[in-house]
């Protein structure tokens, strides 16, 4: 008999882990960090998590016997299939078992690897001895006696796709994080199209934006990004997830109009060097891109490439060039700004979101200190990663599964009246309840 335990992404956006039991099959659906429920216990980088035993005892991971390394038991779990790199669907990944096999899309094993060379390792990321296995849109994989079928949707990060369990009693899809307003929208449409045609017994559906959504595209981003970078007269600063490549273009194509040269960081220019290996992403012309140089005493190797590999720029240049710039930069890294002075008229935009966006927690009380410091004015211009409600109950409509469940939500029961009247049953999940198919 088929069966779903929902370890994660229950009640909160994030931290999802789905276990699907069919005859001799185990699979994980990912594996991510529960940002939420961990800041009630942890504030990195000062009060980190310090061992798998207290992370277990607080119910942040799962108590599942024989996943992990530090357990005695042989393992439990024959693979863990991820959607994306996001950090709340794979920063746990680093505590499974080795000989436990990682299913991932081809760019998102690439933006593992990335993480793991640039980050500095701590006991909750690290990919060092796992085997990662890549996969593309469409291909089947076989687990067990359990096929899976990995198709691609859009989302704020490249290498995102839903997945098609074909259980013994009939299909399970869960759909990852998904978008239908990015630039790749289309890839979204292909998975409910296909979703549709395998006529689901249960759809997993990401039901993140259900309160203070906004309707709004990757393309109106631009449309807003290029009229404050026509208008500011200094330098523009600007903070976004590393990896998201379609702000990025969006930054580098607004750059290229006004006249100025998009200048990202040290992580940012070494994702872009090894995703443009990858001939299914679109990227930005490294030539014309250039890289801040921090200021450091030691460069790490990767870094050493980099800087070596592209144009450089460092803060002195940035103080004599403000007008002709738009300089990516976190605001953790602002003390590298206080000689620059940024001159009057220039600004600060924060193109990320979502509190535990996927990467970062945002700390709005020091980031407006700082900017009231450095005279800079703040615009938040973004668009969500996440589908829109009304998209989202389209997609519910086109699914026809027998039966959802709503993660990655801190609304399920919102959720499940919102589309009460366009599918058979909504089920908001129990944390740690065994469902059957
Ligand atoms: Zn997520
Ligand atoms: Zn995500």
């Amino acid at each position: 008999m088929a069966s779903l335990t929902f370890y994660g992404g229950v009640g909160e956006i994030g931290g999802n882990c789905i276990l699907v039991e069919d005859r001799d099959a185990r699979i994980l659906l990912d594996f991510g960090v529960p940002f939420a429920s961990r800041s009630r216990y942890y504030s990195p980088p000062y009060l980190s998590p310090r061992s798998i035993n207290a992370l277990l005892k607080l119910n942040l991971l799962p108590n599942i016997e024989g996943a992990y390394e530090s357990d005695k038991m042989g393992r439990s779990i024959d693979a863990a299939v991820l959607t994306h790199a996001h950090m709340d669907h794979v920063g746990y990944i680093g505590f499974l078992k080795d000989s436990i096999p990682i299913y991932c899309g081809e760019a998102a094993a690439t933006i593992l690897n990335y993480l793991s060379e640039v980050t500095h390792p701590t006991i909750e990321f690290s990919v060092e001895g796992k085997k990662i296995n890549r996969f593309r849109t469409g291909q089947r994989l076989k687990i067990g006696s359990v096929t899976l079928e990995p198709i691609h949707v859009d989302h704020s990060i490249p290498g995102a796709y839903g997945i098609i369990v074909y259980t013994s009693e009939g299909a399970v899809v869960y759909t990852g994080d998904l978008r239908r307003h990015g630039p790749l929208w289309r890839m979204t449409d292909d998975f409910v199209e296909r979703v549709a045609a395998c006529e689901p017994e249960v759809f997993i559906c990401e039901a993140t934006n259900m309160l203070g959504a906004t309707v709004s595209s990757e393309e109106e981003v631009l449309n807003k990004l290029n009229t404050i970078v026509k208008e500011s007269s200094g330098l523009i600063i600007a903070d976004f997830s590393k990896t998201d490549v379609d702000r990025l273009r969006s930054f580098y194509t607004v750059a290229e109009k006004c006249g100025r040269t998009l200048t990202i960081n040290l992580k940012q220019a070494r994702l872009l060097w090894h995703l443009q290996k990858d001939p299914g992403i679109r990227l930005t012309d490294l030539g014309k891109v250039a890289v801040y140089r921090k200021r450091k005493k030691r460069y790490e190797r990767w870094e050493q490439d980099v800087l070596n590999s592209m144009n450089c720029v460092d803060s002195e240049e940035v103080a004599r060039r403000q007008r002709e710039l738009i300089l990516v930069s976190s605001f953790y890294d602002f003390e590298e700004f206080i000689d620059v002075e940024p001159e009057a008229g220039s600004c600060f935009i924060l193109s990320a979101s979502e509190p535990f966006n996927e990467e970062m927690e945002i700390d709005f009380e020091r980031l407006s200190n700082w900017l009231n410091h450095l005279g800079l004015p703040h615009y938040h211009i973004h668009v969500s990663g996440h589908i829109m409600p009304t998209q989202l109950r389209e997609v519910v409509k086109k699914v026809g599964a027998k039966k959802i469940y709503p993660i990655h939500t801190e609304h399920p029961h919102l959720f499940s009246k919102y589309v009460a009247d366009v599918c058979e049953q909504t089920i908001p999940p129990e944390k740690g309840v065994k469902y059957s198919v």
